[in-house]
């Protein structure tokens, strides 16, 4: 039977786990740019799944080699070999440039295996005795949900109430080189460097030009491994395939998930070369259904989109269009105070003298308009619309963003 909004929010609020608080507006449907509630009301998708639907919903070559794959074979567990793993493997370590892959399921995995390497590679590589090892992050970093990755999450409601937590990490300010450089001399033990090349979940922080090249520079000279978290900012959204493509920085490990799949299916990635990511070997780490056919089928046609339709070309160009818009109409208008990002990746700040609930309220009032959209913390909206919008579109969108926050 279908139901109705109403009764399909109050099934999820009733039966499901209350760790979400979603807008209210219940899907059915996707195509595109859009998708649809089970009214049958159409919407522009401005979130993407938090940037997963890169290549738009349901992409029909991302459909067909799901559909396709699922009718042959769809998991083996990596207790046998695969005859679609390789191929996707092969794939993306040439297209990124790096040796090898290790294929996990979402991204909050792949950070954790990210941080399982290069801890190994700490104590077995560079020397460092065991158990010492010391990972570098960010004040206001999201890289998931794990115990592990919340052991070093700034946020309190995110952390609150789920200690003992993991030990091992020093944060220092985003976006500041000083304390990097001062955090790389502190101590002998440090492995890594863990970063979001543009920090999403904290609200579209972009760091200054030259930060994440210099940042680079600083773990090469110290023997650090430098890893982007590019699960939010890769596979093409912010007008590069890879954010640090805008720096020509090289990564020793690269994070990738979300968008790695168009949305169709949960697919991360760790990828590096074989000088760090030699040091897993057979038992170290695994998954049952990570490098499963169809994640593997999924990603290899998610990233053919990428190429065959330039959606980083359309990001990078119709990013400039949107901050132009919106830089020009917050000038007149009090409640947006600026608009910040980089491709399709973009923000906008509400005035700080406004009350907490207006972000979320003006969400609601895009959602009335037929455009869906989400704060990120407090007062900020981000807005990452999948990338094969056409400028039509996107002119569209800026209307009723423009005219919704006008009507406030
Ligand atoms: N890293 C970054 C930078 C992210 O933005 C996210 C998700 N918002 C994650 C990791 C976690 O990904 P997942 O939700 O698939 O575990």
């Amino acid at each position: 039977d279908k139901l109705t909004s109403q009764e399909a929010i109050e099934l999820e609020n009733k039966y499901g786990a209350h760790n979400y608080h979603p807008l209210p507006v219940v899907l059915s449907r996707g195509e595109g740019v859009h998708v649809w509630d089970v009214e049958g009301k159409k919407y522009y998708d401005f979130l993407s799944a938090y940037s997963a639907v890169n290549q738009g919903h349901c992409h029909p070559k991302i459909v067909d080699a799901m559909v396709n794959q699922a009718k042959t074979l769809t998991l083996t567990s990596r207790a046998f070999y695969n005859d679609m793993l390789g191929k996707y493997e092969k794939f993306a370590t040439e297209l990124f440039g790096f040796d090898k892959l290790l294929p996990m399921n979402t991204g909050a995995e792949a950070v954790e295996t990210a941080l399982k390497i290069a801890r190994k590679w700490a104590y077995e590589v560079k020397g460092i005795d065991e158990n010492k090892a010391e990972i570098i992050v960010c004040e206001n970093n999201f890289h998931g949900r794990t115990t592990t990755i919340i052991s070093f999450s700034n946020d309190p409601v995110a952390r609150k109430n789920f200690g003992p937590y993991t030990k091992g990490f020093i944060k220092i300010e985003y976006d500041n080189l000083q304390e990097l450089q001062e955090a790389l001399e502190s101590s002998n033990n440090i492995a890594a460097f863990l970063v979001e090349p543009i920090q999403g979940e904290a609200g579209v922080y972009v760091p200054s030009d030259g930060y994440l090249a210099a940042a680079k520079k600083m773990c090469e000279d110290h023997n650090v491994l430098f890893i982007a978290d590019e699960v939010q900012t890769g596979i093409a959204r912010t007008g590069k395939m890879l954010a640090v493509d805008h720096e020509n920085v090289k990564p020793d490990i690269l994070i990738l998930g979300k968008a790695l799949s168009g949305g169709a299916y949960p697919v991360s990635a760790v990828l590096a070369n074989d000088n760090v990511i030699n040091v897993i070997r057979p038992g170290n780490h695994g998954s049952t259904f990570g490098g499963n056919p169809i994640a593997a089928a999924v990603a290899m046609a998610a990233l053919e989109v990428v190429a065959d339709e330039n959606l980083a070309e359309n990001a990078e160009k119709l990013g400039e269009i949107f901050r132009a818009e919106l830089s020009e109409f917050c000038k007149n208008n009090h409640l947006v105070e600026s608009v910040r990002g980089k491709g399709l990746l973009n923000a906008i700040l509400i005035n700080d003298s406004e009350d907490s609930s207006t972000a979320w309220d003006i969400c609601i009032k895009l959602r009335d308009n037929g455009l869906l959209a989400k704060p990120t913390h407090g007062n900020i909206i981000r807005f990452a619309p999948p990338l094969v919008m056409t400028e039509a579109q996107l002119m569209d969108c800026i209307a009723i963003i423009k005219k919704t926050i006008s009507e406030f």
